[in-house]
């Protein structure tokens, strides 16, 4: 066994043999040789690991080679890239939430690649404060007399609480403690910071007096939180904020709202109805504001806190702030959102634009890109292919507004020379520009809110591919 097993080893090239391939030194200009090397590093100790477990593994030196290539294709090109998103949701979280307007990305660019006024006083010739960029646009759009910007609004949530409520209570309702997304569930981001949570109410129904009879003189704040994707139906009730504030108010506590996709602008025509702007809830009365830069608002990741000044006083003093602070290209993308709200300019914010896209454009669209999809499978043998227009429901994605569905159209591929639906996805995703698709039984979805001009040549080209290059789509 042992004797058999030294044999098949002696079957593995040598390092300098498969160094020496020239679709091996292919990739030494994108990944130098010390890297390339390691990779091949890797392979082999995977083979001999294989024949290890099991002595008969079948391998020759092709498919040794094969698998380099494989590995070293996966390291030699850029993996955060830019894909097309054809699933009609607007702000999807793993497709990197908003896209910045044309305005913000020049502002990045331009700040990224030179010095800048990050924490420098022109006026003075002395230091500044990075905040100083966009508290005032905050101000001047939501009410607020003071304002902050951390990394992201989980980190916002964080530092409030741990500023205004480390060591003591914080009353939230049961209907309210929720998870969004996996990592952020509001218990551990109370514990973390530092507050202790007092819970009260029922998962459906939470009562004024609820609040009240859980307010100790430890109780530091009442927090109220937005239920992201999750909704309870039926009997249910919860407290108007104008009678949180006035009972945190006669108690001397802060009423604090993590809301987060924050709305600067009223989206009803949309059919975004049921949730406040960010001004709305100042004016209900809540103390302290926090929202996300890159849902609803349709900018950069970011965190704000808005409030009263004292509030935001307190906060800006606590040690915290530093580790959580906002990078000068996310300010710059920032201000430059902002300012485009303050100019009313909102339909050059891609986020607002989509949201409001009306239905007949959508469907005007839709014909256009058809008739593209079509003219171009004219000129190919394949028969069987079917593409329609069809209304889709779209979504706002990014936790907010989750029963509000988006009338839209989209554009259906039938496509059965290409395998499955599914089959089809997957080759859309292997393009060199990635399309992920919307799914409908047998058949792809190209939902037309989310695609640009410029994504429906993407796809185009994505299908040319498939065409020449069917066995490239495999991995
Ligand atoms: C999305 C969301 C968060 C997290 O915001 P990030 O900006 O992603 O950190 C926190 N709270 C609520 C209610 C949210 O919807």
């Amino acid at each position: 066994m042992q004797q058999d097993i030294g044999k098949v080893m002696r079957k593995i090239p040598s390092m300098d043999k498969l160094l020496a391939l020239p679709q091996v030194r292919a990739y030494e200009a994108e990944l130098g040789h010390d890297t390339v090397k390691s990779i091949l590093t890797g392979v082999l100790d995977a083979q001999r690991k294989k024949i290890l477990s099991n002595p008969d593994t079948a391998f020759d030196s092709d498919s040794i080679a094969r698998d380099a290539e494989k590995m070293l294709k996966r390291r030699a090109f850029t993996t955060l890239r830019r894909v097309v998103n054809a699933t009609g949701v607007v702000n999807h979280t793993n497709l990197g939430r908003s896209l910045l307007a044309n305005e913000a990305a020049e502002a990045v660019s331009q700040i990224a690649s030179n010095y800048n006024t990050l924490e420098y006083s022109i006026e003075t010739g002395s230091r500044g404060h990075r905040n100083d960029h966009v508290e005032w646009l905050l101000c001047r759009l939501t009410g607020a007399e003071a304002a902050l910007v951390v990394n992201n609004n989980a980190g916002a949530v964080i530092l409030a609480l741990a500023a205004l409520a480390k060591d003591r209570e914080t009353v939230v309702s049961r209907g309210e403690l929720v998870e969004i997304g996996g990592s952020f569930r509001i218990p551990e981001i109370m514990g973390l910071s530092g507050t202790k949570m007092v819970e009260v109410g029922t998962t459906n129904r939470t009562h004024l007096r609820d609040y009240e009879q859980a307010v100790t003189e430890d109780t530091a704040l009442l927090l109220k939180v937005h239920p992201s994707n999750y909704r309870i139906n039926g009997f249910t009730a919860s407290v108007p904020r104008e009678e949180l504030a006035a009972l945190a108010h006669g108690k001397n506590l802060v009423f604090m709202e993590d809301l987060g996709s924050g709305m600067l602008i009223d989206m009803s025509e949309a059919g975004l109805r049921e949730d406040p702007t960010v001004r709305q809830c100042l004016e209900a009365g809540v103390d302290v504001v926090t929202f996300s830069g890159d849902k609803l608002l349709g900018g950069p990741q970011i965190g704000a806190i808005v409030g009263s000044a004292r509030i935001i006083d307190a906060l800006r003093s606590y040690p915290l702030l530093r580790a959580l602070r906002v990078d000068k290209m996310t300010l710059a993308a920032f201000e430059a959102t902002l300012r485009l709200y303050l100019k009313g300019k909102t339909e050059s914010i891609p986020t607002l634009a989509m949201i409001f896209a009306k239905k007949d454009e959508l469907q005007k669209q839709a014909r256009r890109f058809s008739k593209k999809i079509k003219d171009f499978f004219e000129q190919t043998n394949l028969r069987s292919v079917r593409i329609e227009v069809v209304p889709v429901k779209d979504a706002v994605g990014g936790g907010a507004f989750p029963q509000t569905e988006l009338s839209g159209y989209a554009v259906s591929l039938y496509a059965p020379e290409f395998g499955s639906a599914g089959k089809l996805a997957e080759k859309f995703r292997n393009a060199s520009v990635p399309v992920i698709t919307g799914a409908a039984e047998d058949r792809v979805l190209f939902h037309m809110r989310t695609i640009s001009a410029e994504d429906e040549e993407l796809i185009v080209s994505a299908l040319r591919e498939m065409l020449v290059h069917p066995a490239a789509q495999e991995r």
